[in-house]
């Protein structure tokens, strides 16, 4: 390993020094920084300065590496408390609801962290995956027709249709774009004349960027622009999971970026109607901790109540301007999610009095029923009910290069997480 440590030259006699790292006074040799003087910083490898560094990087690097201790040193005694609170409690099941979650979980290896008899459960909350396969391909469908150009972000381009990806589309001369707003798209639509339709799929921290965007459609009387929308609303499929009698969880750990739209209120019903700790989380690893720790004291005092972990971006009642805008233009109906199967109230669409701006009126479009991949666990794995490991595709004809299943495609899948980050394969 090629480590190499800053250190603070304290003294210096020819050839040797020492030097202060952090708290710590070590002899260094100096033959290869011979100017090296006292007072200056170098980059320290198996004992020998090997460069001098400026002092004002080394004081930056110093800085960064004194608050990686300090969130490790937290790390720690989140993990300890979480074990001291675990003591004596049955299995409990946690769902980390949101895709970035169980990204961050999987990247900072959270899990072997915690007690046997804490769990932690990914959710439904990776919008690429529970987008189904119907949907997907009703825009590989006007894309490979030609009659518009298909525009997403770009984790969608890969996820399996029924025959294909958007991808394999546009291999196929299919028109497909990617962008990663969709002010871009509108940008499209106004700088060329071609018909633009942007597949909106998503949860509540993006459907108030659609509204602005047809909003801004709307007031310009654009004709080529319109919007695939499949929306999807995070607090009806909890409810929908909840309420499977197959569903054993504890407490649900709830999405940082969806909360600061729609608010800590909005599971509110949840954690009444489930009798369910829910507990709104940021994404650092001490925030998931942290949030663990809010929950485990929730259990042991049987407490079933909503709490924000994470204030410093959201609040009870979420962002009202946002709120309204999304009211304005969308409204509430029921929707498909793969592996759930279709919850009311779940999914958003235009108003009709935005008709012209919607594609599926727009060029009749219909929504096939699709059969999922055969073998493909996705559903049971983003309704709690399976882990990736349960697949018997897992790793094998399934993986981030060839994706079999939407949760292997994108980068918060929960397949695609545990392959990259569980540790089996390196
Ligand atoms: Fe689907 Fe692949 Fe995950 Fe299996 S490993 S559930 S096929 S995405």
């Amino acid at each position: 390993m090629c480590l190499g440590v800053i250190g603070k030259l304290v003294s210096k006699d020819d050839e040797t020094g020492i030097a202060r790292i952090g708290e710590i006074d070590a002899a260094i040799n100096l033959q290869f920084t011979p100017l090296a003087g006292v007072n200056d910083f170098v980059l320290i490898h198996a004992g020998f300065a090997i460069k001098e560094i400026d002092k004002k990087a080394a004081r930056s690097s110093i800085r960064l590496l004194e608050t990686a201790a300090k969130i490790q040193d937290r790390i720690e005694a989140l993990s300890l408390e979480i074990s001291d609170l675990a003591k004596g409690l049955r299995t409990v099941r946690l769902m980390e609801v949101c895709g970035t979650h169980t990204v961050a979980i999987a990247r900072s290896g959270l899990k072997a962290r915690l007690p046997d008899n804490v769990e932690l459960i990914s959710g439904p909350g990776c919008p690429v995956c529970v987008t189904p396969v119907s949907e997907i391909d009703m825009g590989i469908e006007l894309a490979l027709s030609r009659k518009a150009t298909v525009i997403s972000f770009g984790d969608m381009l890969r996820v399996p249709g029924s025959s294909m990806s958007l991808e394999e589309a546009r291999a196929k001369g299919g028109r497909v774009s990617i962008v990663y707003s969709p002010r871009q798209a509108l940008e499209m639509a106004l700088s060329a004349p071609g018909k633009i339709v942007f597949l909106a799929v998503r949860f509540e921290t993006t459907t108030p960027t659609i509204a602005n965007v047809v909003e801004e459609a709307n007031n310009l009387k654009l004709t080529n622009f319109s919007v695939l929308v499949s929306h999807r609303l995070i607090p009806p499929a909890l409810e929908a999971i909840l309420s499977d009698p197959a569903c054993r969880l504890d407490a649900l750990i709830c999405p940082g970026h969806v909360s600061t739209i729609i608010g800590a209120d909005a599971y509110s019903d949840v954690a009444r109607k489930f009798k369910i700790p829910c507990v709104v989380t940021g994404f650092e690893p001490t925030d998931v901790l942290s949030s663990i720790v809010m929950i485990l004291r929730q259990i042991r005092e049987g407490r079933t109540d909503v709490e924000n972990q994470y204030k410093r971006t959201v609040t009870v009642e979420g962002n009202l301007t946002a709120q309204e805008s999304v009211a304005e233009f969308f409204e509430v109906t029921e929707a498909s999610w793969r592996g759930v199967g279709v919850i009311e109230n779940s999914g958003l669409r235009l108003k009709s009095r935005f008709s012209q701006f919607d594609a599926v009126k727009k060029f009749g479009l219909n929504a096939r029923k699709v059969a999922e991949p055969a073998g493909c666990k996705c559903g049971a794995i983003l309704a709690g009910r399976s882990d990736p490991r349960d697949c018997g595709l897992f790793g094998k004809s399934c993986t981030p290069d060839r994706p079999v299943g939407p949760c292997m495609v994108s980068s918060e899948g929960s397949c695609s997480a545990e392959f990259l980050y569980g540790g089996v394969f390196f």
